[in-house]
């Protein structure tokens, strides 16, 4: 468990007392350790230990920052130390200078200049780096040595034997730039001008949602709206989902400003983590765009906040500290008093609400922006298809005929593997994962079955594991058996994009770049394809299996399929092109499946919210979910129980449950949860407020793992 609370010291003497935020060494126990100060103040405590160091003069998270950490623990019940050793990057969590690192570089040491190339006949791989080195007197970067295909192991080699050096060498900052501009913007339309203009005219703090279908031009008003805030000195964080961080989204902020870009994700190193923090504190980096946490970016001239693809379910963090980037960037736009734009074709219902209660700006962009009129979903009768014919005859022959046309066809299937379950003819036996609630999905090219929950795996098995007959067959299809189907069934390359075919580094690139070529080829993926890419030459999406969304229990089910069906048909026909969309659904009767085909998101968000505000569910309702797992149930349930039973009474909170998860066991723990639930925020938070350290102190909370969730997507 995390130790809620601070941990108290004395400054050594003579020490002038560092700010909140600075970092200081610390004794703890036996080991030293870095910590923030959070406050000082006189003390007659005699006991004290004495601060060893302090490590900043100015705070290395800077007040706005801070007090946007304190607001975010509060709200998620979480320990504000987890919340600032999360926000830190972790070179500065292990005490290094809160300052960018020099460039490393490769070059010849002075004897390395002097080697006779003889010495190095028997080594032609060191001997290649020494030659490219010795063209290169000012060294070469890792990046350079990478693109020149110079072996890492000789160059250590070298570097052992003296002949070659690695030498930090002090980086400058970018030059300032007169004109922000390096490429002209587009013509604006009508709404996109209303946008525009709008979100350039917010005097300090203003939310936008800019709720615009797919291909409106959402970008372009992002654009256009940066302009002017980068004409006047200041910065422009932008928040994107983990997938839509594409080469291509980042391509068109470069080209259009001649301001360094800076882009903050989960693969950068270290070092590249905490340069790219350093550039947003000092002002050097004028666009932030980065994935979830870069909400956490310390901005030395806030301009402009964005949120794109602002329903993303990525943006809620959903482990350790769970808190929802969105709402975040609100909050953090607030207290700097910027606008903040939330972009999405598919607003969430949250957010719509806001709109619609007029707290959000709302700014809708109707039409698409290349002119081409959104296709409508066409409906497919998907009763008829079997698991050896997952595709109807009607796809297939849409699908040849795009291909005719010398286009690119794309296949949905939210669902990687070659078939989701193996099971028994004669008894009916299914293939279980041993420790979970769920099927073993067959990857029929690895020979194995695996748990796309746990990650167990085991071989596929001969016999049914309870009759013993060896009449065993597999039903329903993911993205493998399209794959082969699909090659079957033309002669146009296939594309299968998931996460399986997609593990090495460079993959994605390399498909995504045959795509782009433009060739006709059939597209075969899972939600990876969703978002963020464009793919200009294709005109006919199909997509699979989207009714368990639409049916689903889960509260959120039907939003999220209705989010993800119209961006995948957003996928089809951009630019110019017509496109067409097939769904093949077994429910084309059912309400919801009906307008989300008929790609009226705004009918199926008012059919939703009407739903929700009778049940007291997000955003007229507020939850939190106390979720537990242990060896055994009855644990988990005990555990629960028992802060059911102690809470005090809050007028206007309900405490529902405890009951088993939806998924009862996974990797091979139970899990049970009990939900908090309130019509009104502060009612909620009092409720809460009580539950940590009653849950914190019970016994039987050591037995199992627990944590809260506040706001959570998934129930
Ligand atoms: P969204 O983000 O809303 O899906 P994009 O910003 O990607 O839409 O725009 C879709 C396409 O329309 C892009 O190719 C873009 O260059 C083009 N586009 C956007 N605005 C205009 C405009 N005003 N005039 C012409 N083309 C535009
Ligand atoms: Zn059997
Ligand atoms: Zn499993």
């Amino acid at each position: 468990m995390p130790l809620p609370g601070c941990f108290d010291y004395r400054l050594p003497p003579g020490a002038p007392a560092p700010a909140r935020g600075c970092r200081v060494e610390v004794p703890f126990g036996r080991r030293t350790l870095v910590g923030l100060v959070h406050d000082h103040q006189p003390s007659e405590l005699k006991q004290l230990k004495t601060v060893k160091r302090v490590l900043d003069e100015e705070p290395v998270i800077d007040p706005a920052l801070y007090a946007l950490c304190e607001r975010a623990a509060r709200y998620y019940h979480h320990p504000l130390g987890e919340v600032l050793n999360f926000v830190l990057p972790a070179l500065l969590r292990q005490g290094q200078p809160a300052r960018a690192g020099g460039e490393v570089r490769w070059r010849l040491t002075d004897r390395g200049h002097h080697v006779a190339p003889d010495r190095l006949a028997r080594a032609p791989r060191q001997l290649q780096a020494m030659e490219i080195l010795a063209e290169h007197p000012r060294g070469l970067t890792p990046a350079m040595l990478e693109a020149l295909s110079v072996s890492r192991p000789a160059l250590q080699a070298l570097r052992n034997k003296e002949w070659v050096e690695r030498v930090e060498v002090a980086e400058t900052p970018p030059p300032e730039v007169d004109e922000v501009r390096a490429e002209p913007a587009l013509r604006a339309n009508a709404e996109q001008r209303a946008a525009i203009e709008a979100i350039t005219g917010a005097e300090g703090f203003q939310p936008f949602l800019l709720d615009g279908v797919t291909g409106s031009g959402k970008t372009e008003v992002y654009l256009q709206a940066m302009a002017p805030v980068l004409a006047a000195g200041k910065q422009v964080l932008v928040l994107v989902p983990e997938i839509g961080l594409t080469p291509q989204t980042l391509r068109r902020f470069r080209q259009r400003f001649a301001v360094p870009v800076t882009v903050l994700h989960s693969g950068l190193t270290d070092r590249e983590r905490l340069d790219a923090w350093v550039a947003a504190r000092e002002g050097h980096a004028r666009i932030l765009i980065g994935t979830r946490s870069a909400v956490f970016t310390p901005l030395a001239r806030p301009g402009l906040i964005i949120v794109d693809e602002a329903h993303d379910a990525s943006l809620k963090q959903q482990d350790g500290f769970r808190y929802h980037a969105r709402d975040l960037a609100s909050w953090r736009a607030q207290q700097l008093a910027v606008p903040v734009v939330h972009g999405s074709a598919t607003p969430a219902l949250e957010t719509l609400q806001l709109a619609r209660d007029g707290r959000y700006h709302w700014l809708r962009l109707r039409q698409r922006a290349g002119g081409a009129g959104a296709p409508p979903i066409e409906l497919l009768d998907a009763r008829d298809a079997t698991p050896d014919r997952p595709l109807l005859p009607t796809a297939l022959k849409a699908i040849s005929e795009t291909l005719g046309r010398g286009e690119q066809a794309l296949v949905f299937l939210n669902r990687r593997g070659f078939a989701p379950v193996i099971l028994c003819r004669d008894c009916g036996w299914q293939d279980e994962c041993p420790r979970c609630d769920s099927l073993m999905t067959w990857h029929r090219s690895e020979h194995q079955l695996r748990c796309h929950h746990c990650g167990h795996q085991h071989r596929v098995p001969q016999r049914c594991g309870q009759c013993g007959s060896t009449n065993l067959t597999d039903a329903g299809a993911g993205t493998e058996k399209l794959e082969s189907l699909l090659a079957e069934h033309g002669d146009a390359p296939v594309v299968r994009i998931d996460r399986d075919t997609t593990r090495r580094k460079g993959s994605l690139d390399a498909k995504l770049a045959q795509i782009q070529k433009g060739e006709p080829a059939v597209l075969v993926g899972t939600q990876m394809l969703a978002k963020g890419h464009h793919f200009p030459r294709l005109s006919l999406a199909v997509i699979m299996n989207m009714d368990a969304g639409f049916l689903s229990a889960d509260f959120r089910g039907p939003e999220q399929a209705a989010q993800l069906l119209l961006q995948v048909a957003g996928r089809s026909g951009r630019q110019d092109r017509p496109g067409r969309v097939l769904m093949q659904s077994r429910h084309g009767d059912h309400n919801l499946v009906r307008l989300a085909a008929a790609g009226d998101y705004h009918a199926l968000a008012d059919a939703l919210l009407a739903e929700r505000r009778a049940a007291a569910l997000p955003p007229f309702g507020h939850l939190a979910l106390l979720r537990c797992e242990a060896m055994a149930m009855g644990q988990a349930l005990a555990f629960l129980e028992e802060c059911a039973t102690q809470l005090p009474e809050v007028e206007g909170a309900h405490v529902l449950g405890p009951v088993p998860a939806p998924m009862e066991k996974r990797a091979g723990r139970y899990r049970a949860q009990l939900l908090l639930q309130s019509a009104n925020r502060p009612a909620l938070h009092g409720l809460l407020d009580a539950l940590m350290p009653l849950a914190r102190s019970l016994p039987s909370g050591r037995r199992c793992r627990w944590h809260l969730d506040v706001d959570p997507i998934d129930l």
